[in-house]
């Protein structure tokens, strides 16, 4: 079904996925993988539409074959040996606006395949709050809510409201509400799904989730402030107090400035960006264990 959609003024982004190296064949996982390393693939296939997805994931399941859905391949370390399966990719791109009327903000839904960073362009670019933080981040918008991305006090569970999704377990299109998400820090239902779980007959699913996404909806506010900025080196930089607030384009700048110097910003050119990102996630503490910390440890409630 299609979204009636009401456009926002100015542009939206454009379907952004271009197509990887092949070099005469079939992609090997370094060419879909921002590390660069990992093996052939048994199969290769890019979807441009949503029944297209479903089909290719569908028909994988049905014979048996192992399958790798991939965004931007930001998160994965493959290995030499490849994988026997096929990679499906969702190469869609775009923002619909199915409600800018509602008292709480502005309704927004993306293809898994658009890329996040564009969409959080798109959001500050239209003076939309909420994901200003999450700049930078690489990879598709689908994988975003799988480990609830995260960064510089922002996650999007914050703007979450549903994942419309395949669900390889019951064969059928279900959308899921952001209560039955489950999102934790850097998880969720979806992630969890990739896990053994003696509930689900049908796990482990990975390296694919139970549940494929097929859109995100995110529910973000009108205004020309970011939200409060809680990431203490977020704020000084921009000379800002922990909790106040910033113009929206200030916060995705430093933001991007930050993460640039860390080499945090996938750029082709520059080998030190070659990664998946960061290789392990803050500890999470119990109250009175985190309130025994010398005064400066970095601490962000959950
Ligand atoms: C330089 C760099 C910086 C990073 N910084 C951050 C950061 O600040 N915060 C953070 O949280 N992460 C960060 N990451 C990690 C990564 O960018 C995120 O996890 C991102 O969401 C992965 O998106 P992707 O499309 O590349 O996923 P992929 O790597 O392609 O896939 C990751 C997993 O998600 C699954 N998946 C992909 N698409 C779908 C779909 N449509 N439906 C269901 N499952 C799907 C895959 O099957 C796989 O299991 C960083 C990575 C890099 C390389």
């Amino acid at each position: 079904m299609e979204l009636d959609t009401c456009a926002l003024p100015g542009p939206a982004p454009e379907p952004a996925r271009t197509g990887v190296p092949t070099h005469g064949g079939t992609p090997t996982l370094a060419d879909l993988t921002t590390l660069r390393v990992g093996g052939p693939v048994g199969r290769y296939v890019e979807t441009s539409t949503e029944a297209d997805l479903v089909a290719a994931v569908r028909e994988a399941d049905a014979a048996g074959e192992p399958v790798l859905v991939l965004g931007g391949g930001s998160n994965v370390l493959a290995a030499d040996a490849g994988f026997p399966g096929v990679v499906v990719r969702d190469v869609r791109g775009g923002v619909s606006v199915p409600d800018a009327t509602a008292c709480a903000g502005v309704t927004l839904t993306v293809p898994a395949g658009t890329v996040w960073d564009d969409v959080v362009a798109y959001a500050v670019a239209h003076e939309l709050v909420g994901v200003e933080a999450l700049s930078g981040i690489p990879g598709s918008t689908g994988a975003t809510p799988v480990q609830n991305v995260g960064a510089y006090g922002q996650e999007v569970a914050q703007t979450v409201s549903q994942v419309r999704v395949w669900d390889r377990g019951r064969g059928r299109v279900r959308t899921l509400p952001y209560v039955t998400l489950g999102f934790g820090y850097r998880s969720s239902l979806l992630k969890r799904s990739l896990r053994a779980d003696p509930s689900d007959p049908g796990a482990p699913w990975g390296p694919t989730p139970r549940y494929v996404v097929l859109d995100v909806t995110f529910q973000v506010k009108e205004g020309s402030m970011s939200a409060p900025v809680t990431y203490p080196e977020l704020a000084r930089t921009l000379d800002v107090a922990v909790g106040e607030r910033a113009p929206l384009a200030d916060v995705r700048a430093a933001v991007l400035a930050l993460r640039a110097r860390k080499g945090m910003v996938l750029d082709a050119a520059d080998h030190d960006t070659w990664s998946a990102g960061s290789f392990f996630t803050n500890p999470v503490l119990p109250a009175d264990r985190a309130a025994a910390l010398p005064d400066d440890a970095p601490r962000w409630p959950l």
